[in-house]
This record gives C-alpha cells, structure tokens and sequence, in this order.
C-alpha cells in the first residue's frame, strides 16, 4: 500500500497559513495613480516613498506622446517573436541607443529583467537546448544578488556559489573552488534592497586575474549613476572587456518596461541563438520600444533630475541624521530603514501609511531573516517638503 498521493493544493495553503501566522504573507494592493509623487490606496492619497521610477519618467509627456504616436502608427502588439517577425524599426533603434548609451558594441531587448537574467546565464552556460552538453558553468554570485540572477544559475545548473555581500576576498575564495571550470561572477551594480554599490573596480581585476567573465545587473544604477546616468558600470569607468555582460532594466528609472543585455557582437549573436527567455516569447510591443528610446533621450540630458535626486537623498540622509534614525549605507535613491523583525515593520509601516506615506516592509525571504525594514526610495518626483514631513513621520512610526 503507498500512501495516497498528497495534493499539492493543499501544500500551497497550508504554506500560506504559516506565512500569514509569521507574519510574512504578501498581498496585491490596487493602486491608482495621483498627481506627482501621489499614489491612491484605499482611496487615499498618499505620497508614493517605494517606487523605481527614480527621475519621474513613467509620466513624462514626451514618453505617453512617443507611446501613443507608435500605437497609433503601428497598433500594439509586436505580434510575434523578435526572430519570426516581431522585431520592429522601434526595437532596432532602441538597442542601438542602448548600446551607444552603455558604450557597448550591441544590446539585445529582453521582455523583462527577470527573462534577461534567465536568458543571459542559460546562454553563458551551455544550457540553451534541452540535452546540450558543455562543461559546468561555475557561477559565483553575491549573496545579495536579485532573484532572478539566482534563478538563472539554478535554472541554468550552474555550480552555484555564492559570496559574503559586497566581499571581494570571499568572491575570490569561491572562484578558486573549481579553479579548471569556466566561470562567471554575477552581481548587481546597485542592491535593490540594500541601496549600496558594488564593489565593480576590484570585482572586474578579480574576474580579469582569474579568467572569470563579469556580469552586472544595473537594473538600479542605469539612469541614476554614472555620466549622463549611463549606470554603475560607466561611474566605475569599465570597459566592455572589463564587464563583458552588461543587464540593465527599463521599467526602473527609464520609467517604462522591459530590459536589455549590452555586450560584444559575439555575446549578443550567441544570446539570440541560445536565450531560450529572447527566442521563445513575444517581442515587447513597439510602442513601447518607441516610448523608451524617448526616455532615454530624457536621462541622459534632462541632468536636472539626477540632480534634484541627489539633493532629495542628502536631505534624506542629514535629516535622518539629525532624528536618530539609523539607514544603511547607501548613496542611491534606496535609502532603507532596518526595523528588524517583520511585524515591527509592518506595523510601521501602517503608521506611515495612517500619516500619509506608501513605504512598504521589505520581510524575508525577500531580505534575511531578522533584517526586515522599510524600502524608502527617492524619486526626482518628490519636493523637499515631502521628505521633510516622511522624516517626522519615521521618527515617530519607528520610536
Ligand atoms: C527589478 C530587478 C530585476 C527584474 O527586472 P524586471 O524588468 O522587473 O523583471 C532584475 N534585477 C534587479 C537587480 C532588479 O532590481
């Protein structure tokens, strides 16, 4: 007799009562959005402290106009695949702005960031097609790495090793592990739930000294850092030998959706062969496209947002200073405020959202356990005034 089969529904919901009893279950919330930085919750206004839209492009009138302009000319679905005749003039000139903007010799568009990680370490690995052999790819990754670079090297069956965050000595531990095997290090360029940068420069030495490839997801630095907010990797002044595979995202400060790897003409080719995620899906609409090569235009010269940006964050920072509020380390929009424990950051999180603020609790396993906080971001949509009145409401909320 074997026992009767367990019915994986039930799993899920007996899954999601722990949660909830941990306090870590997660929820949908519909919002709509207001005037500036606002967003309407509950039908309630409150000022929006969590969105990725760094510069306050999502509703730049010059991008809704370049969307609107395409759809209008061109309707709005790509209506296949970028190899079976979905690849537009829209997409063309958006990759090519990609990589004239990221000093890369090609860019090849991604549906989103998630499928552009997954694409890029499945390529990078061999694992392209079913049955495919190739030596193991070792994949030496930063603890604090997004989900979707770690989903990639697990999807991939990559050696998976990760180092102590931000840790160059430990990274080169863990490449020394299977020193004969092909390897590549995966990091973010900015921590998107720590706010730090990565240590780019001594990373890019490393990886030349021992041969591994770099790989940097700027979903967060792209548009922020950097000359004409060309992204963390342009700051450190890397080449494109020096960080060969380059990921950014356009759904964060660019404001729309969607994401890109730049690199060498053979990285890009042996992706569009090999990126299961780029070959077997729809191209992004081209209306979007024609919306993003706008945004870009928007990032690189309207300098006046990154500007604004960097005021708003040494504000925040000096006047958390000045409260006693403790932040982390941490010069980008993502300025995150530690609590700890997760019903203590929910519960402060309520408080701010009773004076009047959106600032999300971060809980595991999203961050480790014991380290929830509140995910504060700047955005160039925000006055003084509103990080001004979010400092007092953090003082109290968090007391
Ligand atoms: C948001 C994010 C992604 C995923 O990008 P999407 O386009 O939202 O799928 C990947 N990496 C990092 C570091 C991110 O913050």
């Amino acid at each position: 007799m074997t026992s009767p089969r367990p019915d994986p529904l039930q799993r899920l919901a007996a899954e999601q009562a722990r949660r909830a009893h941990a306090q870590l279950r997660r929820r949908v919330r519909t919002v709509a959005t207001g005037e500036g930085a606002q967003i309407v919750v509950d039908g309630r206004r409150l000022i929006n402290f969590a969105s990725n839209d760094y510069l306050g492009l999502a509703r730049h009138p010059a991008l809704v106009e370049a969307l609107v302009r395409a759809a209008r000319e061109d309707g709005v679905g790509a209506g296949a695949a970028h190899l079976l005749g979905g690849h537009r003039d829209e997409h063309a000139r958006l990759e090519e702005a990609l990589a004239r903007w990221t000093g890369r010799e090609r860019a090849l568009l991604f549906s989103t960031g998630y499928m552009a990680n997954l694409g890029a370490i499945t390529a990078l690995a061999g694992a392209g097609e079913p049955g495919a052999r190739a030596e193991p790819l070792l994949c030496v990754q930063d603890k604090l790495n997004h989900a979707s670079l770690l989903d990639g090297a697990r999807l991939a069956g990559c050696t998976l090793k990760r180092y102590v965050h931000a840790n160059v000595d430990s990274a080169a531990r863990q490449l020394d592990t299977y020193p004969g095997d092909p390897a590549l290090l995966a990091t973010d360029g900015v921590f998107s739930m720590d706010g730090d940068v990565a240590p780019l420069a001594p990373l890019a030495a490393l990886c030349r000294a021992q041969r591994a490839v770099l790989m940097v997801d700027d979903a967060h630095g792209l548009g922020v850092l950097g000359p004409d907010g060309a992204g963390s990797v342009a700051e450190a002044k890397l080449s494109q030998d020096e960080v060969p595979v380059l990921m950014g995202t356009l759904g964060k400060a660019l404001g729309v959706s969607g994401a890109f790897v730049a690199g060498s003409a053979v990285l890009v080719d042996g992706l569009v062969q090999a990126a299961r995620s780029f070959v077997y899906t729809t191209a992004m609409p081209p209306a979007l496209a024609a919306a993003t090569c706008t945004a870009i235009d928007a990032a690189r010269f309207e300098g006046w947002r990154r500007d604004r940006l960097a005021r708003l964050i040494a504000h925040f920072r000096h006047g958390a200073q000045a409260r006693g509020i403790a932040l982390l380390e941490s010069r980008t929009p993502i300025q995150p405020v530690p609590v700890g424990d997760s019903t203590a950051a929910l519960a402060a999180s309520a408080r701010l959202e009773a004076a009047g603020f959106y600032v999300p609790a971060i809980r595991p396993p999203t961050v480790p356990p014991g380290q929830a906080r509140l995910r504060v971001t700047l955005s160039a949509l925000h006055a003084e005034g509103d990080v001004e009145r979010l400092l007092d409401a953090l003082a109290a909320a968090c007391a």
